[in-house]
């Protein structure tokens, strides 16, 4: 099938594509199929046999982006890059990335595991749970899929044959301009609320806020470390209590590592900032605020461990055990890390794509408290993250923001 054969898949069109996948379901079973997609720029179809149960997800993507209408067109190859970089994951963390059970490059599909019996983050966020597991499991998949990826931990001149595979321009480009754009001007692509105009003006205005995002978007730009995960919010996180998988690497791209690091702190600091919006009293309040910032102390900390044990074990390359290297490298990811945090709470206050944490709650006054308190929160990451030399500095932006809202609840 050549490229333009392309067509979106209907319902019908899934289970006959769900009949081909080898050894799966029975010939003569009778199988139902819904489309389930919440995203933008995607079909999912979950296909299911209707007799044993056994169940398994077709995602295709269209080739434009549903919530501009058709008229941005987005390239088909993502879903590649999507299929390839899940692959990739799943080979270093099997625990933690659905299964690829096929796919097709030019329809843009690929076949995965069903997981239906888990909860998106953000979704279980809203509703207040805690995950024990949560800081160990994507530290790891942090650390582990990044260092195995990199100059570090794996063959240099394989590296940049792969990096050149995952060449991924348009969706790039969604980020650059989303992230590291538009939120710092007067841009038709942003959507904010009025009633924080004056705080989405001092945005524009500010100098010494867009030296740190040039430095940040320049690094975005240039810097192919490792093979990121490109879309790390809470969104592409199914968790259980026990258990935690990773989807959606339709960004992925050889890409600066504190990217990723950046995304898991920036919508846990968003779920923060929502909580006075969710939580019912002031004890629940504390509670919910206590364990979100542990959780973003024990991610980073659960990476470091890792990253460092396997550079320590593992290193392909001697010179970078030199004397210093290591820690120097750690405090570098550590900065930028925060830095990318801090754009990413901005982006999701006054650019154009949202999160529930913050858009779904009730109370206008509640809701409005939680936009500040994001923005002072993103700002402060921007313009410390370059000097930052702990985690605590992040602890300790999020306490000081809160202190400020005097929310009664
Ligand atoms: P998009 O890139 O369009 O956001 P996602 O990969 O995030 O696509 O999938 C959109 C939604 O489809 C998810 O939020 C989830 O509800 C459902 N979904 C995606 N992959 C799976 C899967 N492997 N198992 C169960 N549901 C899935
Ligand atoms: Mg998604």
């Amino acid at each position: 099938m050549t490229q333009s054969q392309y067509k979106a898949l209907s319902v019908d069109d899934a289970v006959t594509y769900a009949r081909t996948i080898p050894d799966f379901f029975a010939q003569d079973a009778d199988l139902i199929c819904e489309e389930i997609g919440d995203g933008n720029l995607n079909l999912v179809f979950r296909i299911k046999d209707s007799i044993s149960g056994k169940s398994l997800i077709i995602k295709q993507a269209l080739p434009y982006a549903k919530v501009v209408g058709e008229s941005w067109p987005l390239s088909l190859d993502r879903a590649r890059i999507e299929r390839e970089a899940l692959i990739i994951q799943h080979s270093h963390c099997p625990d933690l990335v659905p299964a690829v059970l096929g796919g097709d490059s030019e329809l843009a599909i690929t076949v995965m595991e069903d997981l239906s019996q888990y909860t998106i983050m953000r979704k279980g966020l809203i509703e207040g749970n805690v995950y024990p597991g949560f800081a160990e499991h994507i530290g790891r998949f942090i650390a582990t899929t990044l260092f195995f990826t990199s100059d570090l931990g794996m063959n240099q001149q394989h590296k940049k044959t792969q990096a050149a595979s995952f060449s991924n321009p348009d969706l790039c480009k969604i980020t650059e301009d989303l992230i590291f754009s538009d939120p710092y001007r007067n841009s038709d692509n942003n959507n904010f609320t009025e009633d924080i105009r004056n705080e989405t003006e001092r945005l524009w205005n500010d100098p010494e806020l867009h030296f740190e995002v040039a430095l940040l978007r320049e690094k975005f730009l240039t810097h192919g470390e490792a093979l990121i995960h490109g879309d790390l919010h809470t969104g592409s996180i199914f968790i259980r209590e026990e258990s935690t998988k990773v989807i959606d690497p339709e960004f992925a791209f050889y890409g600066p590592m504190g990217f990723d690091l950046g995304a898991v702190i920036a919508n846990l600091l968003l779920n923060y900032a929502s909580q006075p919006g969710w939580s019912s009293d002031m004890k629940t309040l504390e509670a919910r605020r206590d364990w979100l910032l542990s959780a973003i102390r024990s991610v980073w900390e659960q990476f470091e461990y890792r990253f460092r044990t396997l550079w320590n074990d593992e290193c392909q390359d001697p010179v970078f055990n030199s004397t210093g290297y290591q820690d120097f490298y750690i405090r570098k990811l550590l900065q930028d890390s925060i830095g990318f945090a801090g754009c990413k709470v901005i982006r999701r206050i006054v650019g154009l794509s949202h999160v529930a944490d913050i858009d779904a709650i009730a109370d206008e006054s509640l809701r409005h408290q939680a936009k500040i308190t994001a923005l002072q929160i993103g700002t402060a990451l921007i313009k410390g993250g370059r000097s930052a030399q702990s985690i605590e500095e992040v602890i300790l932006a999020a306490k000081t923001a809160a202190e400020k809202e005097g929310v009664a609840i």
